[in-house]
């Protein structure tokens, strides 16, 4: 099973990430726990690239590429390896943040993004995808306290150097892409304290683990 977590910087996944790895091991399932971009050695490589504040020359579509690039590592080197082993991989991030980052937000063509999709996940789709929803607002002043308690680093935060209207286009993007599949989505509000918006998440994971 393959589940993957979406949301704007600060929505909290990743405190949530080792909350589901906490959960579904107390029910007896492996899990393990990855990342995009920069899961693997290669994608550790794209994301210094992606993340990089001087890289400010980096096109919309070379980035496109770069994330492709990592996705297409990380599927082939862990992800599918995982799921063929019966493991339950959970992803922070995955192809739905390029769908609302580079379309959505950078404003590339959604249909060229729908054919690398195709191309790099072929017919593979996340079982159940957790959307962490807030506001850009709240997320920033999450994202800065996190690199003041020495969380993370300021080159990691591309809020320094994005508008809060960006990510007000992540947001409303993603939640397009809910909305458009319900059936997979399932939109928490990531405004609630971090113990509630695990109570919702495991509810979900519970209820797709069951069916
Ligand atoms: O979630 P994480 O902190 O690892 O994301 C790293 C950065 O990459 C974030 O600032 C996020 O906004 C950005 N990103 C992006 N396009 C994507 C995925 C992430 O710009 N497709």
């Amino acid at each position: 099973m393959l589940i993957t977590l979406e949301g704007i910087e600060g929505s909290g996944k990743s405190t949530q990430m080792k909350r589901i790895a906490a959960h579904l091991e107390k029910k007896g399932r492996r899990c393990v726990l990855t990342r995009e971009p920069g899961d693997t050695s290669i994608g550790k490589k794209i994301r210094a690239i992606l993340l990089d504040p001087e890289n400010r020359e980096l096109t919309s579509l070379a980035e496109l590429f770069l994330y492709a690039a990592d996705r297409a590592q990380h599927l082939g080197e862990r992800v599918r390896p995982c799921l063929a082993a019966g493991d339950v991989v959970v992803s922070d991030r995955f192809f739905d943040a390029t769908t609302a980052y580079q379309g959505y937000a950078r404003g590339l063509d959604l249909e060229v993004i729908e054919k690398i999709h195709a191309m790099v996940l072929k017919d593979l789709r996340p079982d159940l995808t957790l959307l962490l929803d807030l506001p850009p607002e709240v997320g920033l002043k999450r994202a800065i306290s996190a690199i003041e308690s020495g969380d993370r680093t300021v080159a990691e935060s591309r809020f320094e150097n994005e508008a809060l209207v960006f990510h007000e286009k992540v947001r409303q993007g993603y939640l397009a892409l809910a909305a458009k599949e319900p059936g997979r989505f399932v939109l928490v509000d990531a405004t609630l304290t971090p113990d509630e918006v695990t109570e919702e998440i495991l509810v979900a994971i519970d209820a797709r683990l069951a069916r």
